[in-house]
């Protein structure tokens, strides 16, 4: 070293990064709070640290550092009930009770249309839906998985694949056995994914008799897989049930050994004071639906009760053939204001309350809180920007209640994914959008 040179102390201990955004407000969600003047840093696809403007200067040089003042970064949005291929049937079967939707317009359409082209197609349409919206991961749950992976996986994304199982014959498989069969086969042929994870998805109870169910309770524990399902969506459901067994929904799987900290509840819209007692005690948790269960007209789900009872809960939006919209802003949205309705006490749900379903309670119910849900040291850096520049985001005193109550998926311009940038000022980065929408078009034409 030359003699008079002076070396900042600094400069000694600085980290080479790979990242780092700084940006108006960064919202780690552990806790649910927004931090000012600070830089979210990431390396090897990992969160870093998240420090002041003038700690990040000082302690780190970064490759790529990207500001984006007007802007707050929160975890990446976790979808935790899809059926994403059903987005080639958005809109096609609108305002009917759910048997009637599912066995007048859905079933016979699945039985025609439904093959490995459909689900990838179907499945790239949503997953670049969701990517636009600042979803990073989904849990969905549809036949011929391995054609959605290969969609999720293209577009940057995470998925849980539900494998599901029904006792009726499909073009996917003849029986129960069949398609547990298939799903293991699936998850065998792509368990060393990074980004996927797999979990067993009996469709619901009402629909998987019970030697089916005991089955996919043998599978879950011998490959500590999850089982997911749609449970007491309808209150027919659970009358029937009742009449035929004697128990709720609920009941009877807990009595064939389903229920469990792997257990995860999709709707539970109709649950009595047992139910959720069951759930609280055996660590069970829910995917609330708001949009989906109030456009089928199923009831509103004690989400209040449920949290006030210590049980985790997550947000879906369910299938864009149900909702129509796969948008978890909208879904955070209705989650608040449906919760105040259904209770009276405008304290419920606050906002707090379901940006961390929409994150790190939808993680929660995958078993992948370890991983993703909120910005913290050594989590995968999945981070989503949305710009409070706007007419409509001006002026802002609370960040969180700005994502749930003023702003939407529109105001998402940047989205990463284990520090990928997969979505760059509102563009696809890994897809080709014109392409995707192009094959929909086709679609739209046969299926119509
Ligand atoms: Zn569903």
């Amino acid at each position: 070293m030359n003699a008079g040179v002076v070396v900042p102390r600094y400069a000694l201990s600085m980290q080479n990064v790979d990242l780092r955004l700084d940006a108006g407000w960064i919202i780690p969600i552990d806790p649910v709070g927004a931090l000012a003047g600070h830089a979210l840093i990431v390396d090897g696809g990992r969160v870093t640290a998240i420090v002041s403007t003038a700690e990040a200067d000082a302690g780190f040089a970064a490759r790529t550092r990207i500001e984006l003042p007007s802007h707050v970064l929160l975890p990446g949005l976790v979808n935790a009930h899809t059926h994403a291929a059903m987005n080639l049937f958005r809109g096609i079967a609108d305002d009917a009770p759910l048997q009637a939707w599912l066995e007048q317009h859905i079933w016979p359409r699945e039985a025609q249309f439904v093959g490995p082209d459909f689900v990838y197609d179907g499945a790239r349409l949503a997953a670049a839906e969701m990517v636009k919206g600042g979803i990073t991961c989904c849990n969905d749950m549809y036949f011929f998985a391995d054609a959605s992976a290969r969609a999720f996986l293209e577009t940057g994304m995470r998925a849980m694949l539900g494998l599901p199982v029904l006792d009726f014959p499909t073009p996917y498989a003849a029986d129960a056995d069949g398609y547990l069969q298939r799903g293991l086969a699936v998850r065998d042929t792509l368990k060393h994914e990074p980004r996927l994870t797999f979990a067993l998805a009996p469709h619901a109870p009402y629909t998987v008799g019970d030697p089916a169910w005991e089955k996919t309770v043998v599978y879950a524990r011998q490959l500590d897989l999850p089982i997911q399902t749609h449970l007491a969506e309808t209150a027919d459901e659970v009358a029937r049930s009742r009449a035929r067994s004697g128990l709720t929904p609920l009941g009877r799987l807990h009595r064939l050994g389903a229920t469990g900290p792997n257990f995860i509840a999709i709707h539970a819209v109709h649950l009595d004071a047992d139910d959720i007692e069951l759930l609280a005690t055996h660590g069970g948790h829910v995917i609330h639906c708001p949009a989906s269960n109030m456009k089928l007209g199923s009831g509103i789900a004690p989400v209040g009760a449920l949290l006030a009872r210590g049980i985790n809960v997550g947000l879906g939006t369910d299938g864009a053939a149900s909702n129509n919209r796969l948008d978890l802003f909208g879904e955070m949205r209705l989650a608040a204001l449906l919760a105040k309705v259904a209770t009276g006490d405008p304290a419920v749900l606050p906002a707090r309350a379901a940006l961390h379903a929409a994150t790190l309670g939808g993680a929660r119910a995958l078993g992948l809180d370890h991983l993703i849900g909120s910005l913290v040291p050594g989590k995968q850096a999945d981070v989503v920007a949305v710009d409070f520049g706007g007419v409509d985001a001006v002026p802002c005193y609370d960040p969180v209640s700005h994502l749930v109550y003023a702003t939407g998926r529109e105001a998402v311009t940047d989205v990463w994914v284990a520090g990928k940038r997969i979505l760059a000022d509102r563009i696809l980065t890994m897809v080709d959008e014109g392409a995707i929408i192009a094959r929909a078009r086709l679609w739209q034409e046969r299926l119509r």
